[in-house]
């Protein structure tokens, strides 16, 4: 038995994965890594894997990267945890001035989570407690637009709209008020992104004016819904809800846990309609891809409303046990800082310009409806008929079959659905982003055969 096949006899024993049906693991192999370098992740048997999914979103400046790993190695040498109820330490303070700093100028105060998903039930909690604060107790529900994604446990689940993930759990969660998302895939053939957008944002102006009084807050995906498929809008429907929510009085929760740190080509999906939201959800990148944090920022007058004496019983009491954790701020800090010395967002610019050179022509592919790009994440959306973008059954799993055709040619390329994707570590270079489109060129022949 080679030694892949041993690690996986002993892990099919034993574990149950995420977001994996495990009987797929009876003719689909599980693949055991060893060691990940750069962009490229090894397994036990001597292949390796480009990793153009960037492992779930998160990797941005490479698996094992030394700076990195040198200042996570220092860390630990001096303290590896504390609570932070009533204590504080070094990287945490540090980690925060540099948020507060490079995040929109409202934007003051930063409370930890452990991972996205808890984010997100942070901001809404804060959300709904502020406006119980300040004497609205009926504003308690939450917009949310179709086909988003926020997470899986119950309350950010019930802000998603993906049905995938969401139906079986419906009897559990949370009612909440779904708009029609932007989603420029819909948009006619002769309308430009931002034409569509600003259309769609009808049916969000409508529900406001309609529900405004026992709205909490909207929550969004800035420019790119990642899980539903890389679906993408322009910027300035952002800045209509912007606009529309300070006219209501109703909060915006913007969801940049996949987009942060330079993935949309700024370093904030947000400064692409020039607006601040009154939470910003971060994790993911936030760590490099090293360790798992998150963080909810707001801005102060949502923090004074919560500023009192004890009594008052105004306080947030939300905690987790390993909020603010010192190693996960000094993976935090030391990717914040390779943001800054490498000069990211003008480096990514250069390569998304690639990412879309090198597959200008899957736009021809009689299988291939769209390929759309905002930055550093390009989307391939195959279909059963382009002229009537009718898609492909989902029983028929095509993306699975450009994902096995991956794995046995270098790449890690892990569709959604019938959507190939790129979102690729910034380190990735031009000759690797070719690599990556002829095979998911070949993929695709493959997958549409018949
Ligand atoms: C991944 C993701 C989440 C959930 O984060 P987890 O750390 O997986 O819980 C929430 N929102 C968006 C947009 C995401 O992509």
């Amino acid at each position: 038995m080679s030694l892949n096949d041993q690690w996986m006899q002993r892990d099919l024993a034993v574990l149950w994965h995420p977001c994996t049906q495990m009987k797929d693991h009876e003719h689909m192999p599980l693949i055991p890594i060893q060691r990940g370098e750069g962009v490229w992740l090894h397994d036990f048997d001597g292949n390796r894997y480009l990793d153009a999914v960037s492992s779930w979103w998160v990797n941005i400046f490479g698996h094992a990267n030394p700076f990195i790993n040198q200042r996570v190695k220092d860390q630990l040498d001096s303290l590896e945890h504390v609570i932070l109820g009533g204590f504080s330490h070094q990287p945490v303070i540090e980690l925060s001035e540099k948020l507060v700093a490079m995040t929109p100028a409202p934007l003051t105060r930063c409370f930890y989570a452990d991972n996205g998903s808890s984010c997100i039930e942070v901001a809404l909690k804060m959300s709904f407690h502020y406006w119980l604060n300040s004497g609205k107790p009926q504003k308690k529900r939450f917009v949310t637009l179709s086909n988003s994604y926020h997470g899986e446990t119950l309350a950010a689940l019930a802000v998603g709209d993906v049905s995938l993930y969401k139906e079986t759990y419906q009897p559990l969660l949370m009612e909440v008020i779904t708009v029609p998302s932007p989603d420029c895939y819909y948009r006619e053939s002769v309308q430009s992104w931002e034409e569509h957008s600003r259309a769609m944002f009808v049916h969000m102006e409508r529900t406001l004016a309609e529900h405004h009084e026992e709205v909490a807050a909207v929550i969004v995906e800035p420019l790119i819904q990642c899980a539903g498929g890389m679906r993408m809008y322009h910027p300035v429907y952002l800045k209509l809800l912007r606009e529309a929510c300070d006219r209501y009085d109703v909060h915006l929760i913007h969801d940049e846990i996949a987009v942060g740190f330079g993935r949309t080509g700024t370093l904030f999906a947000c400064e692409q309609a020039g607006i601040a939201p009154d939470f910003l959800c971060l994790s993911k990148a936030l760590t490099g891809g090293y360790l798992p944090m998150a963080v909810c920022m707001t801005n102060d007058r949502i923090y004074q409303a919560f500023y009192d004496d004890y009594e008052s019983m105004r306080a947030f009491l939300h905690s987790h046990s390993y909020t603010g954790n010192p190693l996960a701020c000094a993976a935090a800090l030391a990717t914040l800082e390779l943001i800054e010395k490498n000069q990211v967002i003008e480096a990514n610019r250069a390569l998304a310009a690639h990412m879309a050179k090198a597959t200008a022509h899957f736009a021809e592919h009689p299988q291939v409806a769209e390929v759309r790009q905002t930055g550093m994440v390009l989307a391939i959306e195959m279909v059963k008929d382009k002229a009537t973008r009718e898609p492909y059954p989902w029983q028929e799993r095509r993306g699975i079959r450009v994902y096995q055709h991956g794995l046995k040619n270098q790449a890690l390329l892990r569709p959604l659905g019938s959507v190939v994707y790129f979102m690729p570590p910034y380190v990735i270079t031009p000759e690797q982003i070719d690599h990556l489109a002829s095979v998911a060129w070949e993929g695709i022949q493959l997958a549409t055969r018949d």
